[in-house]
């Protein structure tokens, strides 16, 4: 029996590499449902090849148009809109959801997932940061799975496979130190959008390289981290390694430390999250260590890139506070992509609008998109008060 699979953004970099995967084992998975959101052309070719029963687009228009030109063969159902991005997550057959969409959107079919019992592949990092604590707690009381696509997790999630959680010391997560990461404190503050989309070793979304220029990349992954593997936050450091080889490690209680290494490439971690616990073969390009010559690692600069410290102290408040975090960073990263604020504004503004939040604590849903919804009202507004003095 193939298992069934829905994919959740099947157009972005996550999703199309997840159909790569699926492509060379199509006699393990066979699917049953895809989001594409605005891209009818690429949603197109996926439907023609993978013979979805269900696909999901932003809005009614585009599902119109959708129809229109697939002369609706196979009599394929078009949803569109957050309501159909759940009805494809929960659909009774399916055995895996893959969470590829980014943002906020990708919290609630994340949850209503996990509250059938599916195994969730989650890519998107924001429904971990916002709706960890949420998640887990559902995941357990619902024996549901849900397993990180975000290649630092996979790499923690196989150096754990055989071990025990007390022999934990600590876990050690890398960071490539994004495009900025050599840049002076002056430097920094003339940095224009492509300094900063030019990062060193992986081709991905904007956000997430504007993300890994600031290094609050690292940050959500440390508050990810927490609330996939149950470890505080005084247990996981952050280390930098340029080289983006080493995909992260767990030091454990005997000093022995296990790194997961591999080539840049995620079709890596989501073939792993797609057969977990199993481990299958492939033919992706293989890491040849003698041609690397060598790996190195450095301690990060907290105070030149302070998103990692905001990150730290959102998962230390708690509550809604990580919400915050997440919605005034996506506010700020979208105000820099259009030139509206700087580079070091980002933080400033994530800072402020923290600043000004009293946190939930146990969060329901609501409580948690209630707190986005401010915090991304609040960090427009102080967007546009930082554009206008900088006029
Ligand atoms: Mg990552």
């Amino acid at each position: 029996m193939r298992k069934k699979i829905v994919i959740l953004g099947s157009t972005g970099s996550i999703g199309q590499q997840t159909l790569g995967v699926i492509k060379q084992y199509s006699n393990e998975f066979e699917v049953v449902g895809l989001s594409g959101w605005e891209n009818t052309k690429l949603l197109q070719e996926q439907i023609s090849f993978y013979k979805p029963k269900i696909v999901v687009v932003k809005n009614e228009v585009i599902a119109k148009r959708l129809k229109r030109e697939i002369n609706n063969l196979n009599e394929i159902k078009i949803l569109w809109g957050i309501n159909g991005l759940i009805e494809i997550s929960i659909l009774e057959e399916v055995d895996i959801t893959v969470v590829a969409i980014t943002g906020i959107a990708s919290l609630v079919p994340t949850l209503e997932a996990v509250k059938r019992g599916k195994k969730v592949a989650l890519a998107s990092k924001e429904a971990m940061v916002v709706g960890g604590e949420l998640l887990v707690r559902e995941a357990k009381s619902k024996n549901a799975k849900i397993i990180p696509i975000d290649s630092e997790h996979s790499a923690i999630l196989q150096c754990l496979k055989n071990e025990q959680k007390d022999c934990v010391e600590k876990i050690i997560l890398t960071a490539s130190g994004g495009a900025l990461y050599n840049f002076t404190e002056t430097a920094l503050k003339n940095v224009t959008v492509e300094d900063a989309l030019n990062h060193p070793t992986w081709k991905m979304g904007k956000k997430v390289t504007i993300d890994s220029a600031t290094l609050m990349n690292k940050g959500l992954e440390v508050i990810e981290a927490k609330w996939f593997f149950n470890i505080p936050a005084n247990k996981i450091e952050i280390v930098i390694h340029p080289q983006s080889y080493v995909h992260s490690m767990i030091q454990f209680i005997d000093g022995t430390i296990l790194a997961q290494i591999s080539e840049h490439d995620m079709k890596i971690p989501i073939q792993y999250a797609l057969f977990y616990p199993n481990r299958v073969s492939n033919n992706f390009s293989r890491l040849e260590l003698t041609k690397i010559g060598q790996l190195t690692f450095k301690e990060p600069y907290f105070n030149k890139f302070p998103c990692i410290k905001l990150a730290y102290q959102a998962l230390e408040i708690g509550g809604t506070m990580p919400a915050v975090l997440n919605g005034a960073n996506e506010i700020a990263v979208n105000a820099f992509l259009d030139n509206q604020i700087d580079f070091l504004a980002i933080s400033q503004i994530i800072q402020d609008t923290m600043k000004e939040h009293k946190p939930k604590y146990n969060p329901n849903i609501n409580d948690i998109l209630d707190a986005d919804y401010w915090a991304r009202k609040r960090a427009l507004s102080l967007c546009a008060n930082t554009k206008s003095s900088n006029k």
